[in-house]
């Protein structure tokens, strides 16, 4: 689990987190949804350390994020972004064997491991393996960095709009492959998004961010049928 406590970010002397208390379950979907500016990409970079809190604690499984070695913070994280940067002279396969190769699993295990979870997002190893991301569609290399994502079996997988700048078609496609996946591997993931459907569809458990503040957490039956505050309701109102 993840546990913010009392913790604040200000950039240039802006307040952009005040005071969020979070606990994020572990082994489920947990969505961070808000409009944009309101700080779920700067609450996702404190896990994984890009950013620095100016004040408060962050733990993950009980231990300060601050007394981890940051790569070994890194190493239990899996990080899916809405632009993913596959490498462009990689082919799918070495693009997925990165991180397995840094963490010296047996070359072996990493073939195996790649033919098995590329089966799993539909993208036969055969066909797709030894393609350049060039030759990809934006559904597939989305596709591809989840697996690269999953490749070295992390705990935790941190995912940012993965799926913002997908055509419709895709994105359900996709949003349906998460939930596939994670009914099987049962993940820590935490998931940001901007559209509340996708909240809805996609989360276990839900946090409304808005300017920096959490304004609910719950299921996502209980923040559809019983808005903690109006602007949750209006939020979810304007996305019917
Ligand atoms: P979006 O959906 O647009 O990505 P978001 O909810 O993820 O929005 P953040 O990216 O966390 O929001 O940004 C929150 C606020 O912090 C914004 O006002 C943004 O301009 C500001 N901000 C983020 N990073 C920095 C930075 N490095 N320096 C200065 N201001 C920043």
């Amino acid at each position: 689990a993840i546990e913010f406590t009392h913790v604040q970010k200000k950039f240039s002397g802006k307040a952009v987190i005040k005071d969020l208390n979070l606990a994020v379950p572990a082994n489920q979907i947990f969505v961070l949804v808000g409009p944009s500016g309101s700080g779920k990409t700067t609450i996702l970079k404190m896990i994984n350390a890009l950013i620095q809190p100016n004040g408060g604690e962050i733990t993950i499984n009980g231990k300060k994020i601050t007394e981890y070695r940051v790569q070994d913070l890194r190493w239990q994280m899996g990080y899916v972004l809405q632009q993913i940067a596959l490498f462009p002279n990689m082919t799918v396969a070495q693009n997925i064997a990165v991180i397995p190769e840094m963490k010296k699993m047996p070359k072996k295990k990493i073939k195996e491991r790649i033919e098995t979870l590329l089966a799993q997002v539909d993208l036969p190893a055969a066909k797709y393996a030894e393609r350049y991301p060039r030759e990809l569609s934006g559904g597939e290399a989305q596709r591809v960095g989840i697996v690269r994502a999953l490749a070295a079996d992390p705990p935790l997988i941190l995912m940012d709009e993965p799926f913002s700048a997908l055509d419709p078609l895709s994105r359900t496609q996709l949003q349906k492959l998460v939930l596939r996946l994670q009914a099987q591997l049962h993940k820590t993931v935490v998931f940001v998004t901007h559209d509340m459907n996708e909240a809805l569809k996609m989360g276990d458990a839900i946090a409304v961010v808005h300017h920096g503040k959490i304004q609910q957490v719950g299921t996502p039956r209980e923040v559809q049928l019983h808005p903690a505050t109006e602007y949750v309701a209006r939020f979810f109102a304007d996305t019917q």
